[in-house]
């Protein structure tokens, strides 16, 4: 009669595994999208209005200096700032090896030297189990061993015991720029790489594949990646009627998520964390730099929007910084790598150029390597970005929603490094070491009705506080009758 009580009781803790779910997390990163797109006046967004009620919106997100996508994508994803992370820059020249990584997909951009002084989340992803998943297995473990060596059973439960298996996370990413890179040894498990600028329609297929991922089980993270915004902003500018129609395409896309997530049951089990990287400005002037940089004293020089990088000839530097200061142009600041400011996070790194001429807000600057503002066959670029991080039209968005995160909540501001250490939480894995502080975001999430797993240490000592009542009664009722 023990003997079979406790086997059924033992039978129950071994099966018991499948009530143990960390959250699912689905990352939407939207390019450019400015902070204050939401409040335009004459555009109705009664999808994103939906996640506003039922999650948190942050009043903005600060990005990381320049204000431009690979340094605060790699941010966003690693928690750190550029100057921690290595992407300093769209536009890099890395001096040890010659290699250039340059904006667009020029295949060197692609190789792991620009990416691995960091792991990013898809990739911690990839190497981590759920730390709750782990705990309870092994504590599952203990458990068995002490009741199966009082039973002396340890035999039969050999076989079940080498099929508890720790299943790592799966991350899908669609469209992410970087995502076929191997980093630190490890690949994604999925990764459809970025080839052209993406539009709400791309969208909608490839959430339409993630949502499906989650509901059969297959991935744990999906990344989806829109360019639209910064497309829009950039060739249209930020007050036109096309970018604004591009928000009510991109709302459409996001009733039909906010419908399908009801519909197919994933509302419980699914947090969606939506973020841009930086924001947009319409061009105010053009600084011509052509013939105040001399090209025989540089020995590379990238240029993009309002920023020159320079890497000077041997002793040319003070020359150059000179002859910019003489032309004297409003508004345009020349940095010596080590007098960048601190706030920036960007001097202390090999590969943040030793001079960065800036221009002030929406000033395009041109050189003799970028001798005219960049053309699209609507026109010369309108809106712009890359500017100073405090500069208000530079700011970012962040919302969320899902059952980790509070409901109509508008959050205080936050630094981007900071998103990381939330995405760890909601997919209960071990964060890399990283900028962000945990009381800065806690206030948007719901950590108490979310954390399903918690409940299964709660489970476990139950079990073992029954398994002990159990037999100590089974012991007494054998001594005295
Ligand atoms: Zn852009």
């Amino acid at each position: 009669m023990e003997l079979v009580i406790l086997r059924c009781l033992l039978f129950s803790i071994i099966n018991f595994h499948g009530f143990v779910q960390a959250s699912k997390l689905l990352l939407i990163l939207m390019d450019g999208f400015r902070w204050d797109y939401f409040d335009f006046p004459d555009v109705s967004l009664p999808g994103f209005q939906q996640i506003f009620q039922e999650g948190v919106r942050a009043q903005y997100l600060i990005s990381e200096f320049p204000t431009n996508s690979y340094p605060n994508f790699y941010s966003i994803m690693t928690g750190l700032y550029p100057e921690s992370h290595g992407q300093v820059s769209n536009y890099m020249y890395d001096v040890p090896t010659g290699k250039k990584f340059l904006l667009g997909s020029n295949d060197d951009a692609m190789l792991p030297l620009w990416w691995e002084e960091a792991e990013p989340l898809w990739i911690t992803a990839e190497k981590q189990a759920s730390q709750n998943m782990i705990f309870m297995i092994n504590e599952r473990k203990n458990i068995l061993t002490a009741i199966s060596k009082a039973l002396n059973i340890e035999h039969q439960i050999e076989h079940r015991r080498t099929h508890s298996k720790i299943e790592n996370k799966r991350a899908y990413f669609y469209d992410w720029l970087g995502c076929q890179v191997t980093i630190r040894g490890t690949n994604i498990t999925f990764c459809k790489p970025y080839t052209k600028v993406t539009y709400p329609g791309d969208l909608a297929i490839t959430l339409n594949e993630g949502l499906h991922l989650f509901a059969n089980n297959s991935a744990d993270l999906v990344g989806l990646y829109l360019e639209s915004p910064d497309a829009y902003g950039h060739r249209f500018g930020v007050v036109s009627e096309n970018l604004k129609q591009g928000l009510r395409d991109i709302d459409d896309v996001m009733q039909a998520m906010m419908s399908n997530l009801t519909s197919m049951g994933l509302k419980e089990k699914v947090n969606v964390m939506m973020f841009s990287d930086h924001g947009m400005a319409d061009r105010t002037s053009v600084v011509n730099l052509t013939t105040v940089i001399d090209p025989d004293d540089w020995i590379e020089l990238l240029a993009s929007m309002n920023i020159v990088r320079i890497w000077p000839k041997e002793d040319k530097l003070e020359k150059i910084v000179q002859d910019i200061q003489r032309a004297n142009f409003s508004g345009v600041q020349v940095y010596r790598k080590e007098d960048l400011p601190e706030r920036w996070h960007l001097k202390d790194h090999q590969r943040t150029p030793p001079l960065m001429v800036i221009g002030n807000k929406a000033q395009y600057l041109i050189t003799s390597t970028r001798p005219k503002v960049h053309e699209y066959p609507t026109g010369p670029m309108v809106g712009m970005h890359g500017f100073d991080n405090t500069d208000t039209d530079m700011r970012a968005m962040f919302i969320a929603t899902g059952p980790a995160f509070k409901k109509n909540k508008v959050a205080h501001p936050i630094y981007n490094i900071e998103l990381y250490q939330m995405m760890c939480k909601i997919l209960d894995i071990t964060a890399q070491p990283h900028n962000g502080t945990w009381s800065n975001v806690k206030d948007m999430l719901d950590l108490d009705t979310s954390m399903a797993t918690k409940r299964s240490t709660h489970d476990v000592i139950l079990v073992m506080i029954l398994g002990v009542t159990l037999h100590s009664m089974l012991t007494i009722f054998r001594i005295y009758f």
